[in-house]
């Protein structure tokens, strides 16, 4: 007997990279091995040398395939078997390891829109639906747009054993988020991008795109964002190491390299409107979801937990993200030997 195990990687593709994936017929009980592709046709090699190796480095069930198929999730590898620069998975491992000791886990939100040819769902063919205001965790046909798929790609995720930890209507017609973790910070980023795979195969069976753009209509709508929500374990347990974060986030030039690595198009959803901080102003505050980072009201009851950095745009790299928020947020937490 054989089963089907579908190969998935991310792609070079400029400025935002996407998502591949082809299918390998593979014996019963067999491991996944590594693999390849041609990379000429991802952006990722040029034709004369385009031979790039697919490394597996998370499996689990395929909920679309069902019975004992598989997803194969893959780092990119040059045939040498070093990373390809469009491999930022290989960047976040010597720094996940390095910190460790901290227990650093994070928390992701979705948040995305469905389109159906050139309008978001719900959007009248002519014209633009009623303002913002009701479609937030709305109810009925008047305000909710996708909720079959949007069940479907839940249990999905569930099937396959996914960190995914809830979902919600967005404040945009056809625009929904769900929250994977927490989790630590590859297995976070992995859950993502295979929840995100998921999302686009899921939704293509119903005639649907969806799409991480941050501000996928323009005018008075909300963009898209990837809120980042974070802890340590001394976090977890005191409100002085909340502080430390909130700090080093701001300290010297961390604000502008994080934005810089947020997400392509950060400034156009950044504005300072629409439950956003300025791109360029860096700020924290209890409560605060005008702030770039918010500390929960409930954090600051219990004088512990974690921080949410709500700047990542939806078409984030969860490996960047979680990577400059560990390596920011523990080297000062380690000066302040609060690990
Ligand atoms: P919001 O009120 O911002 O919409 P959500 O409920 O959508 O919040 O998401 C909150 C996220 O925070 C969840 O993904 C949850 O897993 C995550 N989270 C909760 N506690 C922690 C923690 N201690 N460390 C990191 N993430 C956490
Ligand atoms: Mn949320
Ligand atoms: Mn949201
Ligand atoms: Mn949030």
């Amino acid at each position: 007997m054989t089963f089907k195990a579908e190969y998935i990687w991310i792609d070079g593709t400029e400025p935002t990279a996407k998502l591949r994936s082809k299918t390998k017929i593979l014996a019963d009980g067999a491991e996944p091995p590594v693999w390849g592709f041609d990379g000429s046709s991802t952006n990722q090699a040029e034709g004369h040398a385009s031979d790039l190796v697919l490394q597996p480095v998370f499996s689990c069930p395929d909920p679309i395939r069902g019975g004992d198929d598989i997803l194969v999730l893959c780092e990119v590898l040059h045939t040498d078997l070093t990373p390809h620069a469009s491999n930022t998975r290989a960047l976040l491992r010597p720094v996940a390891e390095k910190f460790a000791a901290h227990q650093p886990v994070f928390g992701i939100e979705q948040e995305y829109t469905f389109f159906q040819g050139s309008r978001p769902l719900g959007f009248p063919e002519n014209g633009y639906p009623a303002p913002q205001g009701g479609y937030y965790c709305g109810v009925g046909a008047d305000e909710i747009f996708g909720r079959e798929i949007v069940e479907k790609h839940l249990d999905n995720c569930l099937t396959a054993g996914l960190g995914i930890s809830g979902i919600n209507a967005e404040v945009m017609p056809g625009q929904w988020e769900f929250q994977v973790g927490p989790l630590s910070p590859l297995q976070v980023s992995d859950h993502m991008w295979v929840a995100r795979w998921l999302l686009y195969r899921t939704a293509e069976a119903y005639g649907i795109s969806a799409t991480l753009d941050a501000k996928p209509a323009k005018g008075d709508w909300n963009g898209a964002g990837a809120h980042t929500n974070f802890s340590t374990r001394a976090m977890r347990e005191g409100y002085e190491p909340i502080i430390t974060a909130c700090e080093a986030l701001g300290d010297g030039d961390k604000p502008a390299v994080h934005v810089k690595h947020y997400g392509v198009g950060i400034e156009a959803r950044l504005t300072g409107l629409h439950e956003t901080a300025p791109w360029n102003e860096y700020s924290y505050g209890v409560s605060d979801r005008g702030a770039s980072v918010r500390i929960p009201w409930q954090v600051e009851v219990d004088r512990k937990g974690y921080i949410e950095d709500r700047r990542p745009n939806a078409n984030c790299d969860p490996y960047v993200v979680t990577r400059l928020m560990v390596d920011t947020c523990c080297t000062a937490l380690e000066k302040a030997g609060q690990v």
